[in-house]
């Protein structure tokens, strides 16, 4: 039987680890087989505070987890296939191991989010990508659009100027909702252009096998254009990673995990932190201080619950 079990190991279940073995609670981080989180798909992280140049964001990472297992956190690998948080001691599958715990980190985080085109999924890593520095270096000097208006559009097409010939960034509204450093350094790029008040209604080809144009449909006139591309780079953000915990515990219309007063969800002894449960501010800052915040809360739980020793003298 387990004090804690954190499931996720970006920043929030990371710092949740350091704060949780620090309190000799002797955590074990079960990190899914994407490891590390949205960090690790990120270039320079400039807004980590304590890094007046920035960090990469897998750099930070690994710092974190050397942090954690230094306090003597446990990590494992592997996803979680099954979660069961209907009794006290809650039960955690993952292959052929079932581990048992007295309380539970939810840091599951948020996956990138899909337009639902019929050749997204099929042309994705053929040309379509939700990670442009996992995926920018495959198209040197070739054309590609970015669809989106958020900061990860922005970072993923000033990225991407470093490798593609150009990039056309689509976006379905004609203001952007990035913060206004990203706007400006995107707006002003000699190699970024825009398509305003723009869908995407289709992605080509999907008989060759690879990304060959797009069709572009204005929002308002509906009027249709064709353009070449090679890649295709969606950035429009995140679902959270909450299937594991659905008819379990209180999620929002968005389906993120629904907590009050730090990070308590509806069940006693099940903790939230991070993305998971974060449909607003959604940083790796924030993210660790809510870590920060589900480990004490469940230390706090936990020196709360009677031991078997005092439950027999009780
Ligand atoms: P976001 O802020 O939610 O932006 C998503 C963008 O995609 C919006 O512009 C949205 O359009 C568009 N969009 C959503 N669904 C769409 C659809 N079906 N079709 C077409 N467009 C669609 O997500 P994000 O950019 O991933 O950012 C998430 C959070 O991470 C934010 O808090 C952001 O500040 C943070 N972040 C920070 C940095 C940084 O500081 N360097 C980098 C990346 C992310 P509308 O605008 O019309 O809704």
């Amino acid at each position: 039987m387990q004090e804690v079990i954190i499931i996720g190991s970006g920043p929030a279940g990371l710092t949740a680890a350091i704060y949780a073995a620090r309190a000799k609670l002797d955590p074990l981080v079960i990190e899914g087989l994407d490891a590390g989180g949205q960090l690790m798909l990120t270039t320079m992280v400039e807004n980590w505070p304590g890094y007046r140049d920035g960090i990469m964001g897998p750099d930070l990472i690994a710092e974190l987890r050397l942090q954690a297992t230094r306090f003597g956190s446990q990590i494992i690998t592997g996803n979680v296939d099954n979660v069961d948080i209907s009794s006290s001691s809650i039960k955690v599958q993952l292959g052929e191991t079932l581990y048992e715990s007295r309380s539970l980190i939810i840091s599951t985080g948020a996956s990138a989010r899909l337009l639902g085109l019929p050749a997204e999924l099929k042309l994705m890593g053929h040309g379509v990508s939700t990670c442009a520095t996992c995926d920018g270096f495959f198209f040197k000097e070739r054309p590609i659009v970015v669809v989106g208006g958020g900061d990860s559009a922005m970072e993923e097409a000033i990225f991407l100027t470093k490798f593609a010939s150009h990039v056309t960034v689509v976006h379905r509204r004609n203001v952007l909702r990035a913060s206004k450093i990203m706007q400006d350094k995107a707006l002003n790029h000699p190699k970024i252009s825009f398509e305003w008040n723009t869908e995407l209604s289709e992605i080509k080809d999907r008989e060759a096998g690879k990304v060959t144009s797009v069709i572009l449909r204005h929002v308002d006139s509906g009027l249709l254009k064709e353009l070449s591309v090679d890649g295709v780079f969606v950035a429009i953000g995140h679902n959270p990673n909450t299937s594991l915990f659905a008819g379990q515990l209180d999620l929002d219309k968005q389906n993120y995990i629904k907590t009050k007063n730090g990070s308590l969800t509806s069940r006693p002894g099940v903790f939230a932190c991070g993305d998971v449960q974060d449909p607003v501010y959604r940083q790796a800052v924030t993210a660790a201080g809510s870590g920060c915040m589900a480990a004490i809360d469940a230390e706090r739980y936990l020196e709360a619950l009677p031991t078997p020793g005092n439950a027999k003298a009780g």
